[in-house]
Protein backbone atom coordinates (compact mmCIF):
# COMPACT_ATOMS: atom_id res chain seq x y z
CA UNK A 1 0.00 0.00 0.00
CA UNK A 2 0.76 3.45 -0.79
CA UNK A 3 3.01 5.94 1.89
CA UNK A 4 2.99 9.80 1.67
CA UNK A 5 5.53 12.06 2.81
CA UNK A 6 5.37 15.92 2.56
CA UNK A 7 9.01 17.13 1.41
CA UNK A 8 7.72 21.09 1.82
CA UNK A 9 4.05 22.53 2.81
CA UNK A 10 3.88 25.23 -0.10
CA UNK A 11 2.49 29.05 0.18
CA UNK A 12 1.46 31.70 -1.57
CA UNK A 13 1.28 35.37 -0.68
CA UNK A 14 0.83 38.45 -2.40
CA UNK A 15 2.65 42.00 -1.17
CA UNK A 16 2.78 45.25 -2.92
CA UNK A 17 2.48 43.49 -6.37
CA UNK A 18 5.15 41.20 -5.62
CA UNK A 19 3.75 37.28 -5.54
CA UNK A 20 5.89 34.98 -2.93
CA UNK A 21 5.06 31.24 -3.72
CA UNK A 22 6.42 28.22 -3.57
CA UNK A 23 4.58 24.82 -4.23
CA UNK A 24 4.00 21.89 -2.02
CA UNK A 25 6.31 18.87 -3.04
CA UNK A 26 5.70 15.42 -1.92
CA UNK A 27 6.84 11.86 -2.18
CA UNK A 28 4.80 8.90 -2.30
CA UNK A 29 5.98 5.59 -1.72
CA UNK A 30 4.05 2.24 -3.39
CA UNK A 31 5.07 -1.19 -3.16
CA UNK A 32 6.60 -1.04 -6.79
CA UNK A 33 7.53 2.98 -7.26
CA UNK A 34 8.30 5.87 -5.43
CA UNK A 35 7.18 8.67 -7.26
CA UNK A 36 8.09 12.84 -6.23
CA UNK A 37 5.45 15.13 -6.76
CA UNK A 38 6.47 18.85 -7.56
CA UNK A 39 10.02 19.64 -7.67
CA UNK A 40 10.13 23.12 -6.19
CA UNK A 41 12.16 26.00 -7.95
CA UNK A 42 16.11 25.84 -8.77
CA UNK A 43 16.82 27.15 -5.08
CA UNK A 44 15.68 24.18 -3.39
CA UNK A 45 17.79 21.56 -4.56
CA UNK A 46 19.29 20.99 -1.13
CA UNK A 47 15.94 20.58 0.97
CA UNK A 48 14.53 17.95 -1.59
CA UNK A 49 18.22 15.99 -1.06
CA UNK A 50 18.29 16.57 2.45
CA UNK A 51 14.57 14.99 2.97
CA UNK A 52 14.81 12.11 0.73
CA UNK A 53 17.87 11.12 2.69
CA UNK A 54 16.18 11.21 5.95
CA UNK A 55 13.69 9.21 4.65
CA UNK A 56 15.92 6.74 3.13
CA UNK A 57 15.03 7.00 -0.99
CA UNK A 58 17.58 6.57 -3.17
CA UNK A 59 15.42 5.74 -6.01
CA UNK A 60 12.84 7.35 -7.55
CA UNK A 61 11.05 6.08 -10.40
CA UNK A 62 8.86 8.81 -11.51
CA UNK A 63 8.88 12.64 -11.26
CA UNK A 64 5.21 14.14 -11.48
CA UNK A 65 5.07 17.45 -12.28
CA UNK A 66 1.16 18.74 -11.72
CA UNK A 67 1.95 21.33 -14.19
CA UNK A 68 5.18 23.18 -15.71
CA UNK A 69 5.40 26.47 -13.82
CA UNK A 70 8.73 26.80 -12.04
CA UNK A 71 7.92 26.03 -8.77
CA UNK A 72 6.66 22.69 -10.07
CA UNK A 73 9.27 21.50 -11.97
CA UNK A 74 12.67 23.84 -10.65
CA UNK A 75 14.42 20.09 -9.76
CA UNK A 76 13.29 17.79 -12.20
CA UNK A 77 16.89 17.46 -13.28
CA UNK A 78 17.88 15.87 -10.27
CA UNK A 79 16.44 12.47 -11.22
CA UNK A 80 17.41 11.66 -14.43
CA UNK A 81 17.18 8.24 -14.20
CA UNK A 82 13.29 8.54 -13.71
CA UNK A 83 10.51 8.61 -15.69
CA UNK A 84 8.78 12.26 -15.86
CA UNK A 85 5.29 13.61 -16.04
CA UNK A 86 4.97 16.97 -16.77
CA UNK A 87 1.52 18.16 -17.13
CA UNK A 88 0.05 15.99 -20.45
CA UNK A 89 3.76 15.09 -21.05
CA UNK A 90 5.13 11.22 -20.19
CA UNK A 91 8.85 11.15 -21.34
CA UNK A 92 12.42 9.72 -20.79
CA UNK A 93 15.44 11.21 -22.12
CA UNK A 94 13.94 12.11 -25.84
CA UNK A 95 10.99 9.51 -26.01
CA UNK A 96 7.61 10.87 -25.86
CA UNK A 97 4.75 8.31 -24.64
CA UNK A 98 1.68 9.08 -26.85
CA UNK A 99 -1.01 9.21 -24.06
CA UNK A 100 -4.23 10.31 -24.71
CA UNK A 101 -4.89 13.04 -21.60
CA UNK A 102 -6.96 15.24 -23.52
CA UNK A 103 -9.28 12.90 -24.40
CA UNK A 104 -9.74 12.18 -20.54
CA UNK A 105 -7.17 8.77 -20.30
CA UNK A 106 -6.07 8.41 -17.18
CA UNK A 107 -2.31 6.84 -16.95
CA UNK A 108 -2.14 4.10 -14.88
CA UNK A 109 1.36 3.76 -12.54
CA UNK A 110 0.88 1.28 -10.63
CA UNK A 111 -2.14 -0.49 -8.48
CA UNK A 112 -2.05 2.13 -6.39
CA UNK A 113 -1.57 5.36 -8.05
CA UNK A 114 -2.50 6.52 -11.48
CA UNK A 115 -2.33 10.34 -13.07
CA UNK A 116 -6.04 11.76 -14.57
CA UNK A 117 -6.12 15.14 -16.35
CA UNK A 118 -7.66 17.64 -14.80
CA UNK A 119 -6.79 20.72 -16.72
CA UNK A 120 -8.11 24.64 -15.26
CA UNK A 121 -5.13 26.04 -13.91
CA UNK A 122 -3.00 25.88 -17.16
CA UNK A 123 -4.31 24.02 -20.11
CA UNK A 124 -2.35 20.52 -19.10
CA UNK A 125 -2.93 20.42 -15.11
CA UNK A 126 -2.79 16.61 -13.97
CA UNK A 127 -3.49 15.27 -10.77
CA UNK A 128 -2.37 11.86 -9.09
CA UNK A 129 -4.62 9.47 -7.40
CA UNK A 130 -3.18 7.20 -4.74
CA UNK A 131 -4.73 4.90 -2.67
CA UNK A 132 -3.48 4.37 0.49
CA UNK A 133 -2.65 1.99 2.99
CA UNK A 134 -5.19 3.26 5.25
CA UNK A 135 -7.49 3.03 2.03
CA UNK A 136 -8.00 6.03 1.39
CA UNK A 137 -7.60 8.27 -2.00
CA UNK A 138 -5.26 11.10 -1.46
CA UNK A 139 -5.13 13.43 -4.68
CA UNK A 140 -2.52 15.43 -5.49
CA UNK A 141 -3.47 18.06 -7.15
CA UNK A 142 -0.87 20.81 -7.91
CA UNK A 143 -2.83 23.93 -8.39
CA UNK A 144 -6.29 22.87 -9.48
CA UNK A 145 -6.86 23.87 -5.51
CA UNK A 146 -4.23 26.41 -4.41
CA UNK A 147 -5.42 25.89 -0.65
CA UNK A 148 -7.76 24.34 1.39
CA UNK A 149 -9.47 27.80 2.18
CA UNK A 150 -9.95 28.57 -1.75
CA UNK A 151 -13.11 26.14 -1.47
CA UNK A 152 -15.28 27.32 0.56
CA UNK A 153 -13.37 30.68 2.51
CA UNK A 154 -12.21 32.52 -0.67
CA UNK A 155 -12.41 31.10 -4.56
CA UNK A 156 -10.18 34.10 -5.28
CA UNK A 157 -7.20 32.57 -4.44
CA UNK A 158 -7.58 29.81 -7.49
CA UNK A 159 -9.42 31.62 -9.68
CA UNK A 160 -7.34 34.61 -10.22
CA UNK A 161 -4.48 32.41 -11.56
CA UNK A 162 -6.87 30.10 -13.51
CA UNK A 163 -6.62 29.62 -17.42
CA UNK A 164 -10.31 28.56 -17.84
CA UNK A 165 -11.86 28.97 -14.74
CA UNK A 166 -15.31 26.93 -15.45
CA UNK A 167 -12.98 24.27 -16.98
CA UNK A 168 -11.05 24.62 -13.44
CA UNK A 169 -14.01 24.74 -11.34
CA UNK A 170 -16.17 21.19 -13.43
CA UNK A 171 -12.40 19.35 -12.41
CA UNK A 172 -12.31 20.50 -8.54
CA UNK A 173 -15.85 19.25 -7.74
CA UNK A 174 -15.01 16.18 -9.72
CA UNK A 175 -11.67 15.48 -7.65
CA UNK A 176 -13.53 16.33 -4.25
CA UNK A 177 -16.28 13.77 -5.20
CA UNK A 178 -13.69 10.96 -5.66
CA UNK A 179 -11.16 12.07 -3.01
CA UNK A 180 -11.02 11.67 0.55
CA UNK A 181 -8.14 14.00 1.04
CA UNK A 182 -6.63 16.73 -1.09
CA UNK A 183 -2.71 17.72 -1.22
CA UNK A 184 -3.30 21.41 -2.91
CA UNK A 185 -0.83 22.89 -4.80
CA UNK A 186 0.40 25.87 -2.08
CA UNK A 187 -0.47 24.58 1.14
CA UNK A 188 -0.71 21.59 3.44
CA UNK A 189 -3.24 18.63 3.03
CA UNK A 190 -6.72 18.69 4.21
CA UNK A 191 -9.35 15.88 4.23
CA UNK A 192 -12.08 16.54 2.01
CA UNK A 193 -15.69 17.34 3.72
CA UNK A 194 -19.10 17.42 2.47
CA UNK A 195 -19.20 21.23 3.14
CA UNK A 196 -15.89 21.20 0.42
CA UNK A 197 -18.41 19.09 -1.76
CA UNK A 198 -21.42 21.05 -1.22
CA UNK A 199 -19.03 24.45 -1.88
CA UNK A 200 -17.36 23.02 -4.99
CA UNK A 201 -21.07 22.30 -6.01
CA UNK A 202 -22.71 25.56 -5.58
CA UNK A 203 -19.66 27.57 -7.13
CA UNK A 204 -19.68 25.95 -10.27
CA UNK A 205 -23.55 25.61 -10.60
CA UNK A 206 -23.39 29.29 -10.46
CA UNK A 207 -20.41 30.13 -12.96
ZN1 LIG B 1 0.96 27.04 -11.29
Amino acid sequence: MAEIHIIQNGYSTVDNGVMKANATCSVVVTPANTIIIDTLSPWDSEVIKKKLQELHIDKVDYVLSTHGHPDHTGNNHLFLNSKHIVGYSVFEKDSYLLHPFEKGVEFIIDDWTKVIPTPGHTSEDVTLLINTKENKIVAATGDLFEREEDVIEDPSLWMDSSYDARLQAENRLKVLSISDVVIPGHGPMFPVSNSHRQAAQVFYENL
